[in-house]
C-alpha cells in the first residue's frame, strides 16, 4: 500500500509562479497534443467498434451462462428501457412512485447492472464518494461500506434495487434490441430483438449508457495474436482464477492506461511473473483518500439525507457580494488566465507526486500528464504509481504513438517484439451512442441517425421531434457530469415527469413541438463556443479525439445548475414545450 502523501490535489491549486512559467506549460501541452493529432489524424475512426467476426470474442458476455433458447416474446407493455444500468434502475423507482405497474428492462447483459454488470475486472471501483454516486440509498434504506464503492457493492447494489422494485419480474436479459419503430396509428412503439421477439411499448427510453460498447485500436495484426487475449469488460476470471493466481506464471501485457487500467494494474503487476504496460498518453494520478463508513455518523442519519445531500450538490455556488463584484470586474480572458493556470498548477502537484513515488527516473518522466487538468478523465489511486517499482513490472511508453502493430507473440513497438502469454486490451468504449445505434425509426419511418446527419437536434438532449414518447438518457446535448448518477436522476425525475403526465390526461403520446427543438439547440450552440478548453486539450474521447465538432453536436455546456433549471422549466410549462395526441381525458 503506498503511503499518504497529501489531501487530494483537486481543482482548487493556487497560481504562485510567473505568467511565463504557466505559457511555457501551456505550450508544452499543445507540442504533445499536435504529436497526437499528427499521428492519428482520424480522430474516432482509429478504434473499431465492430466486434464481429474474428474480433467476436471480446464482445463475449463472460459472465453469464450460455444463452439458452427460449419463446420469442410478443406482448405490450407500458415502458420499455433499452438496458437495464442505473439509468433505467433510478427512473423505474419514480416510475413506480407514480404508479405505472407495467415496466420492462431489456439487457444485453445476463443481469441488471450495466457498466457495474460488464466491468469486473480486478481492482474495480467507484471514484465518485459512494454516499453521492450510489443512487436510491434512502428509498432502499442502504448506507454504503466505505468512503468509495468498489465494483461488487455497487453491483449488488443494482440488483437490490431490481429487487425493492419488482424490475426483475418482465426484465429480458440476454436480449438485444436490434430495432425500434414507431407506429403513429397505434401510438406504439414496436421493439424487435435479436432473440426474435416483438415487444410493443407505449414509451420506450434508450437507457444504454454512456461507455457500453467496448472498442479496440484498429492495431496491425492484432486477430493474428496465438496468445490468450480479451477487453478489460470482458474479464476472463476462468483464465486468471478470481484471485489472478493463474497469472503466477503468465507473461502478461495491457494497452491502455485509462482509468480501466489505472485501476486493474496494481492488482496486475502483484499478480503476473512479468507485467508489460504499453502507454500511449499517461493518467493523472492523483490521491485517494478512502476510508470506511463511520458507524455513528451512518446511525445519526435522518431519512431523506441523501436527497438532501444531492440538492446540495445541485445549488448554485454562493457568492458573497464582493466575490460578485470581483467576478463582474474581472473579464472572461482574465477568468480563462486564471482558471488554467490553477489548473496548471494542479498538474504541476500531479507531476511532483510521481517524482516522490516512482523510483526510476525515465518511468517517472514518462508517466508525467503533458495536458489540463480534466481533458481526460482523473484518476485517484494510492497503488498505481507504486507498481511501477516492482521489478516484474515495465511501462512500455509509446509516446503517444500507441502500438501499431501486434504479431503472433504479442505487441511489437519501435522494432521490438514483446512477447506476451497474455494481453489484455483497456482500451475504453464507444461514447455516447446512447439511443441511437438501435436502429430508431420515428413519425414517417425516418432513422433518428438521418434526423441527425446535418446536426444533433433534441430538446434537453432527452427527446427529438418526431420520437414520441422516446427518451434517451445520458445522450447527446444533455449536460455531463462527473458523477454519472446525478445527471441520471434529473433526467429519470424529468421522464417520469412526462410519462405521468401522460397519463394523467390521457393521452397517447407526447412529442417536442419544432419551436422547443429548436430553443434547445440554439442554446447548446450558445453555450459551447465560451472556452476553447476542448479544442486544446489532448485528444481522448472526452473531445471526440480531437474531431471538430459541429457546435451542436456535444453536450450542454451551461452547467448542471442551469441543466436543471431548465429541465424544471419545461415540466412545468408542459404544454408550451410539446404537442399531445388525443383530447385528455381528464382535466386538472
Ligand atoms: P479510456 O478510453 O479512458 O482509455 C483507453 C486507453 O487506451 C487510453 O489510455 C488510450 O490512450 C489507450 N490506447 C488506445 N489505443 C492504444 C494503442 N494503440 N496503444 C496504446 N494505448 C492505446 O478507457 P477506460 O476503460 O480506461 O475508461 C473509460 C471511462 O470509464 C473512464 O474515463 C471513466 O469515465 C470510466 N471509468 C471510471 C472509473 C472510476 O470511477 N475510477 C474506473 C474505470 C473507468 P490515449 O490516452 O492516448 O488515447
Amino acid at each position: 500500500m503506498a503511503e499518504r502523501l497529501d489531501k487530494p490535489i483537486g481543482l482548487t491549486a493556487k497560481p504562485t509562479r510567473s505568467q511565463e512559467f504557466y505559457d511555457n506549460v501551456k505550450r508544452k501541452f499543445a507540442e504533445e497534443r499536435d504529436l497526437r493529432l499528427k499521428y492519428r489524424p482520424q480522430g474516432l475512426s482509429q478504434y473499431t467498434y465492430d466486434l464481429t467476426g474474428a474480433l467476436a470474442k471480446y464482445e463475449v458476455d463472460t459472465y453469464a451462462e450460455a444463452v439458452t433458447p427460449r419463446e420469442p416474446i410478443n406482448d405490450t407493455v407500458e415502458c420499455l428501457f433499452i438496458g437495464g444500468g442505473f439509468s433505467a434502475l433510478l427512473t423505474s423507482a419514480r416510475l413506480r412512485e407514480v404508479g405505472v405497474e407495467s415496466i420492462r428492462i431489456v439487457e444485453r447483459g445476463g443481469d441488471v447492472g450495466g457498466t457495474w454488470y460488464w466491468n469486473r475486472y480486478p481492482g474495480v471501483a467507484c471514484d465518485v464518494v459512494s454516499y453521492d454516486y450510489l443512487p436510491l440509498l434512502d428509498e432502499l434504506d442502504y448506507v454504503p461500506k466505505d468512503h468509495y464503492a468498489g465494483g461488487p457493492e455497487i453491483f449488488a447494489h443494482c440488483q437490490a434495487i431490481a429487487k425493492k422494485y419488482n424490475l426483475y419480474e418482465l426484465a429480458t436479459f440476454q436480449t438485444t434490441v436490434t430495432s425500434t419503430v414507431w407506429d403513429e396509428a397505434e401510438q406504439m412503439w414496436h421493439v424487435a430483438t435479436d432473440r426474435g421477439d416483438h415487444m410493443r411499448a407505449r414509451f420506450v427510453i434508450c437507457a444504454n449508457g454512456i461507455l457500453t460498447k467496448p472498442k479496440l485500436a484498429k492495431i496491425k495484426g492484432l486477430e493474428t495474436f496465438k496468445g490468450h487475449s480479451f477487453h478489460t469488460s470482458r474479464w476472463d476470471y476462468a483464465y486468471t482464477k478470481p484471485d489472478l493466481s493463474g497469472l503466477e506464471d503468465k507473461v502478461v501485457g495491457i494497452i491502455g492506461t485509462g482509468a480501466t487500467a489505472v485501476q486493474a494494474v496494481p492488482g496486475l503487476g502483484a499478480a503476473a511473473k512479468e507485467l508489460y504496460v504499453f502507454q500511449r498518453t499517461p493518467s493523472s494520478i492523483d490521491i485517494r483518500d478512502d476510508w470506511p463508513t463511520d458507524p455513528n455518523w451512518a446511525r445519526k442519519l435522518e431519512p431523506g439525507w441523501q436527497a438532501r445531500r444531492r440538492e446540495r450538490a445541485r445549488m448554485e455556488p454562493r457568492m458573497t457580494e464582493e466575490q460578485k463584484a470581483r467576478h463582474a470586474a474581472t473579464s472572461p480572458e482574465e477568468k480563462i488566465r486564471r482558471q488554467e493556470n490553477a489548473n496548471i498548477e494542479a498538474m504541476m502537484k500531479i507531476h511532483q507526486r510521481i517524482d516522490q513515488i516512482v523510483k526510476d527516473k525515465a518511468t517517472a518522466e514518462a508517466l508525467k500528464p503533458w495536458y489540463m487538468l480534466m481533458c481526460k478523465r482523473p484518476c485517484f489511486h494510492n497503488d498505481y504509481l507504486p507498481t511501477f517499482n516492482r521489478p516484474n513490472v515495465h511501462l512500455i511508453d509509446t509516446h503517444g504513438k500507441g502500438i501499431n502493430e501486434i504479431t503472433e507473440k504479442g505487441p511489437v513497438f519501435e522494432g521490438k517484439q514483446y512477447e506476451v502469454d497474455v494481453l489484455i486490451y483497456a482500451t475504453g468504449f464507444e461514447v455516447q451512442r446512447t439511443g441511437t445505434y438501435n436502429q430508431i425509426k420515428g413519425v414517417n419511418g425516418l432513422d433518428i441517425n438521418d434526423k441527425y446527419r446535418e446536426g444533433v437536434r433534441t430538446l434537453l438532449g432527452i427527446q427529438s421531434q418526431g420520437y414520441p414518447n422516446l427518451f434517451v438518457m445520458g445522450g447527446l446535448q444533455a449536460s455531463f457530469q462527473f458523477n454519472f448518477t446525478d445527471i441520471a436522476e434529473a433526467q429519470g425525475n424529468y421522464i417520469a415527469a412526462c410519462i405521468d403526465y401522460v397519463r394523467r390526461h390521457g393521452y397517447q403520446s407526447l412529442d417536442v413541438t419544432p419551436q422547443a427543438e429548436e430553443w434547445w439547440v440554439q442554446e447548446v450552440i450558445e453555450h459551447r463556443g465560451k472556452t476553447s478548453f476542448n479544442q486544446e486539450c489532448t485528444p481522448g474521447y472526452y473531445n471526440f479525439e480531437g474531431e471538430f465538432q459541429r457546435r451542436q453536436d456535444g453536450n450542454y455546456n451551461g452547467g448542471f445548475f442551469q441543466y436543471c433549471n431548465h429541465l424544471n422549466e419545461v415540466r412545468a410549462r408542459m404544454d408550451a414545450h410539446f404537442a399531445f395526441t388525443n383530447k385528455p381525458l381528464t382535466s386538472e
